[in-house]
This record gives structure tokens, C-alpha cells and sequence, in this order.
């Protein structure tokens, strides 16, 4: 699924890593799908990557599979955050001056608004309403994006 953000990225081509021993090709995409099956966390803050994983086998054994592909992971994970970003920036729906696009709102006196500009368009959303805001907005992408969506975020369990 992760093959679909290709067209999404511009400059050089993605890695996706090579062939590993005997047993067959496995992919940096597939150790990343498999990672989020796994329940394994990853963030990625410029090129640092950081893992947050649950105690289980399965989850060691893709550990050791995503440390082996660790440079293309690493460029995988940027070029989603990059779709991901262009993405919502060009699904970003304005709102009215004074008025919170995540709750509907008005403006609260311990809660200030945080004003969020793409290009000419602007919405206002309460400090306190922004990460859900953002969540969501990466929920939608993931589903447009077909990425495979993080263990601990689906809302289907
Ligand atoms: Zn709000």
C-alpha cells in the first residue's frame, strides 16, 4: 500500500530495500506494515526515528527485521510524513474568524485560539481542541493515502 505514496513524492525514487537471506524478498514497506501490525509504534522527528513497542515475540522479531532496514525505514517513514503533510494541506477546510473548526466554539478565556494559514485560506481552532484536530486530519490521510493505519489509533478494535 505504501507503493501508492510514490506518485505522491516528488525528487528521487523510494528504497525499498532488497532481498533478505534465503527465505525471500521482504521489503522495508513490508517491515513497516508488519510493524504496525505488530502494535509497534514509530515516530519520526527529521531523520530520527523512535520505536515504542509492545512486550510480545511478535513484535521482538519485527524489531530486529526494522533495525536490519533501518535507513530505508527511515526514508519511508519521511516521504509518509511528507504525503501526509501535503495532504492535509490540501484538504484544509477554512473557518470562520472566532470560531473553533474542531468543536464549533467561540473563544474561551483560559483556552486562546491558535490561527492555522495554508496559503490565502484560515481557521481558528482553541489551543485545546489541536491535537484532536491534527489527529483526525492524519486519520483521514492514512485512509486516503492507504496507509496502513497504526495498531494503537484504529477505532475499530
Ligand atoms: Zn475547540
Amino acid at each position: 500500500m505504501i507503493d501508492s505514496l510514490r506518485t505522491q513524492r516528488e525528487g528521487d525514487p523510494l528504497k525499498t530495500g532488497g532481498v533478505v537471506g534465503v527465505v525471500g524478498a521482504v521489503s522495508a514497506a513490508d517491515a513497516l506494515k508488519l510493524a504496525r501490525r505488530a502494535g509497534i509504534r514509530l515516530d519520526i522527528n527529521g531523520d530520527q526515528v523512535s520505536l515504542e513497542w509492545p512486550d510480545t515475540s511478535a513484535a521482538q522479531a519485527v524489531i530486529d527485521l526494522l533495525r536490519r532496514f533501518k535507513p530505508e525505514v527511515t526514508e519511508l517513514l519521511s516521504a509518509e510524513r511528507r504525503a501526509i503533510v501535503m495532504w492535509i494541506n490540501g484538504n484544509f477546510r477554512p473557518g470562520p474568524t472566532g470560531r473553533c473548526v474542531q468543536c464549533g466554539g467561540g473563544g474561551r478565556q483560559h483556552d486562546p485560539f491558535v490561527s492555522l494559514f495554508v496559503g490565502e485560506d484560515r481557521a481558528d481552532i482553541h489551543a485545546s481542541c489541536h491535537a484532536k484536530w491534527i489527529a483526525e486530519q492524519e486519520a483521514e490521510a492514512w485512509v486516503a493515502l492507504g496507509i496502513e493505519i497504526p495498531k494503537e489509533r484504529r477505532t475499530d478494535k
